[in-house]
């Protein structure tokens, strides 16, 4: 696990989708999201070896519900039994009651027809608690604003600390070698010109910390890289 800065880390050594963890001023910890399905144990571990015990985790929150950022919820909600939060327009996903949508096979090239697939159904967990546009979670690092940022998926929620200025934002964004900020992957992206527009919204904030589902979280010149970035959209 690494800190990013205070009361907020990220965990090490998960193969792909990033998991956050918040310690929160009730004694509580917030994970946000929880990567592939073979991350649970070593999320597990690392928070143990920070000395955390699993009961200590009170809260979930998803991003949008694809297998890279759902696929160890049913592990971690059992191992925990943490509230889990999504989006109410996310939930159906995360709860397994209806398939991921995915970009229209016509409106994408070939290269990224291969890496698309089929709508997935996950494996669901019930969701405890929905969020709707602008509530704050109040429990989490001292107040997380929900931001909806739809494109990637319709239900995507961006997680914004105002006083801290930090900006956690699922697959609304991310920062890959060899392309650098961009949004989503298209392959997985449902309404690319959607996701532009959630970009851009996420650049009015003026975040000084980005946190992304995919890449290294950014944490100097962030406001005016992003900016730059979604001017150009
Ligand atoms: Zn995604």
């Amino acid at each position: 696990m690494k800190q990013i800065t205070d009361g907020l880390f990220t965990f090490s050594g998960l193969l792909v989708g990033r998991v956050y963890l918040t310690v929160d001023s009730d004694g509580g910890l917030t994970l946000i999201d929880s990567s592939i399905s073979s991350a649970g144990g070593k999320i597990l571990k690392q928070l143990a070896e920070h000395g955390h015990a699993p009961g200590q985790v009170r809260r979930i929150i998803i991003t949008h519900a694809h297998p890279d950022h759902v696929g160890s919820l049913p592990a971690l909600k059992q191992a925990t039994g943490a509230e889990v939060i999504a989006s109410f327009v996310e939930r159906p996903m995360v709860e397994g009651k209806a398939p991921v949508v995915m970009p229209p096979r016509e409106s994408l090239n070939f290269v990224n027809r291969m890496m698309s697939g089929p709508p997935q159904t996950m494996p669901g967990t019930p969701v405890d608690r929905d969020v709707a546009d602008n509530e704050t979670i109040a429990e989490s690092f001292g107040g997380l604003r929900v931001v909806f940022a739809p494109g990637h998926t319709p239900g995507q929620i961006a997680l914004w600390q105002p006083e801290r200025k930090v900006l956690i934002c699922g697959d609304a964004l991310a920062d890959l070698p060899p392309w650098g900020l961009r949004i989503g992957f298209s392959a997985f992206t449902a309404d690319k010109a959607a996701a532009k527009q959630s970009a851009k919204r996420l650049a009015s904030l003026q975040p000084d910390i980005i946190c992304f589902g995919h890449g290294q979280p950014m944490t100097e010149n962030a406001a005016a890289r992003l900016a730059t970035f979604a001017s150009a959209l």
